[in-house]
This record gives C-alpha cells, sequence and structure tokens, in this order.
C-alpha cells in the first residue's frame, strides 16, 4: 500500500537529511516535492494545499529551522499534519443506545457492500455480540444469497429476506425478529447502483426513517481514487453519513481516497477493507494510517 508515495516521500527527506541545518529554501524545495507526490498519489488538489500551507507554516519556524535535526523534525511535522488530515482519532462503531443496533451499508454496486457486511459482522461477533445480516437488495436476487451464504461462513444469523419483498419492509420486519430474539446489532446491506440516481437515494432515505440507524456507512472503493471521494461527498449531501468504509486499500498504491476523503467530505473513515477474506476488515486509525504513507 502507498509504494509509490512513501518511496517518493523518503527520497525527498533523504535529501534533506544530508543537509545539517535547513535553510528557508531548503524546506521550501522539500515541500515541492512532497506537494508533487500527493500529487501524483492522486490525492485531492484543495487538500494539498491545505495540507502543505500548515507544514510550511510550522516548518519554517524554529521548530525545524532551529533544530540539529531539521529533516527528522520535518518529518515529525508532516507525519502530525497527515494524522490531522486523515481525521486526528480514530472514529469507532456508535454501539450505544438500546438493541437492537441498526447499521446502514450503502454504496454503489462492486463497491464491496456485500462482503463488508459480512465482515462487519464477523468483527462484531469476535467482540461478543450477536449480529444480525439483512440483505435488503431486491434489484439483484443474487446479492441476497450471496449474503445467506456469507452470513453461514461466519457463523451469524441472516434475515431471509424475499426479492418480492420492498426493501423498507424488510427492514422493518427485520429489526422486528431481531428484536424478538435478541440480536444486538442488524447490518443492513443495501441496494447498489452503478451510478448514484434518485430512486436510489430516495429508497435509502425511507430506510433510513423506517430504522432510525445508529450508523450511516459508505462503503467505497479505495481503487477508483477521487471518485470514491466525489460519491462519498454526494451520498453525505443527500443522506447523511456517518462514517466511510474504504475497501481494496491493500491494492491501493497511490492512496488518493484514503488521504482525502476525511477532508473533502467531513466524515470519518471508520474502516478499511484489505483483502476478500472475511477477516480482511482493519478499525481505521489515522495515526496508523500517516506511518504506513511516511513508509
Ligand atoms: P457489492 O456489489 O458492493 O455488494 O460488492 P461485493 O461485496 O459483491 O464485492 C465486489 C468484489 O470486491 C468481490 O469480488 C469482493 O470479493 C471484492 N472485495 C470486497 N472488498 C474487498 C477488499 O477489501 N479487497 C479486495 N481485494 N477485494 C474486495
Amino acid at each position: 500500500m502507498f509504494e509509490n508515495l512513501s518511496d517518493r516521500l523518503e527520497s525527498t527527506f533523504k535529501k534533506l537529511r544530508g543537509r545539517g541545518k535547513l535553510t528557508p529554501s531548503d524546506v521550501e524545495k522539500g515541500l515541492r516535492e512532497v506537494r508533487l507526490a500527493l500529487l501524483e498519489a492522486d490525492v485531492n488538489f484543495r487538500v494539498v494545499k491545505d495540507f502543505i500551507n500548515r507544514v510550511k507554516e510550522r516548518a519554517l519556524g524554529a521548530e525545524v529551522l532551529e533544530s540539529l535535526t531539521p529533516a527528522q523534525q520535518l518529518i515529525k511535522i508532516v507525519h502530525e499534519e497527515l494524522v490531522h488530515t486523515l481525521g486526528d482519532s480514530a472514529v469507532p462503531l456508535n454501539l450505544s443506545g438500546p438493541k437492537p443496533i441498526p447499521i446502514l451499508l450503502v454504496g454503489l454496486q462492486g463497491s464491496g457492500k456485500t462482503t463488508t457486511a459480512a465482515k462487519l459482522a464477523k468483527f462484531l461477533k469476535k467482540k461478543n455480540l450477536k449480529p444480525f445480516l439483512v440483505p435488503a437488495d431486491v434489484y439483484r436476487p443474487a446479492a441476497i444469497d450471496q449474503l445467506k451464504t456469507l452470513a453461514k461462513q461466519v457463523g451469524v444469523a441472516c434475515f431471509d429476506s424475499q426479492p418480492d419483498q420492498k426493501p423498507v419492509d424488510i427492514v422493518k420486519q427485520a429489526m422486528a425478529e431481531a428484536k424478538a430474539k435478541g440480536y444486538d446489532v442488524v447490518i443492513i446491506d443495501t441496494a447498489g447502483r452503478l451510478h448514484i440516481d434518485d430512486e436510489m437515494m430516495a429508497e435509502v432515505e425511507e430506510i433510513k426513517q423506517a430504522v432510525e440507524p445508529r450508523d450511516v456507512l459508505l462503503v467505497a472503493d479505495a481503487m477508483t481514487g477521487q471518485d470514491a471521494v466525489n460519491i462519498a461527498k454526494n451520498f453525505h449531501e443527500k443522506v447523511g453519513l456517518t462514517g466511510v468504509v474504504l475497501t481494496k486499500v491493500e491494492g491501493d498504491a497511490r492512496g488518493g481516497a484514503a488521504l482525502s476523503i476525511r477532508a473533502v467530505t467531513g466524515c470519518p473513515i471508520k474502516f478499511l477493507g484489505v483483502g476478500e477474506k472475511l477477516d480482511a476488515l482493519e478499525v481505521f486509525h489515522p495515526d496508523r494510517m500517516a506511518s504506513r504513507i511516511l513508509g
């Protein structure tokens, strides 16, 4: 992950390390390289601009210029500002309040939504919670079967959705069943389309009003770079997200979406999908991500 970006940053810092004390122009030159590396990694240009301005303001002060190890100081500032760009601290799932706790997963087709629903169920099961999977994508009957099969693999219960039911009826019945059977968390896999459309948004809105989910998570494919960022922005404006699950991150060498999403949308990344297997889900920690990016 982020091979290109961390290599570029490392070679920039290596050049600076050989310098002893840094002059303001050394810092400017170094930051120019950092800026280019971020732009090449497909990070949103406004995010890059803000980031560089923040680093520059600190780096041109005594903290770096007066330091005996200026390159290290600069790397420390870049790391801290990366953490800030990524959202400062981890934002966990909202699992407080009365049970069953509904979590709504939304996103485009192919983003990894159904897989993520099963991964989340596995994650919660490990925490000794009883999850209930709910397939609500009636437009693709195969999606219902896919989630039922994954539920069996994980060893968790799954609502017996039928393709001729209305999604809103599915989720209402599923919530009632979850309450009756004592499930803790209800994970709802909604329909994904190829593009965002009004019908899709209206359906998500209807489900949202029916179950009042504690979390509305967008599942977005990191490999699609700035498209993922625009999709997140759009969903957040239209239905209000509480977080993002960024999938296929292990194949995303550039990291543009990961670095831009929080700053552009204000929505925290809550999880990373890092593979097709059902345990390939990681809680998102801004500081760990910043360290990975810096290599
Ligand atoms: P949906 O249409 O959004 O429900 O997407 P699916 O869950 O069916 O996933 C689409 C494809 O992406 C499947 O082949 C998944 O195995 C794959 N996938 C999902 N998450 C990840 C991930 O984090 N990494 C990788 N490499 N593949 C993933």
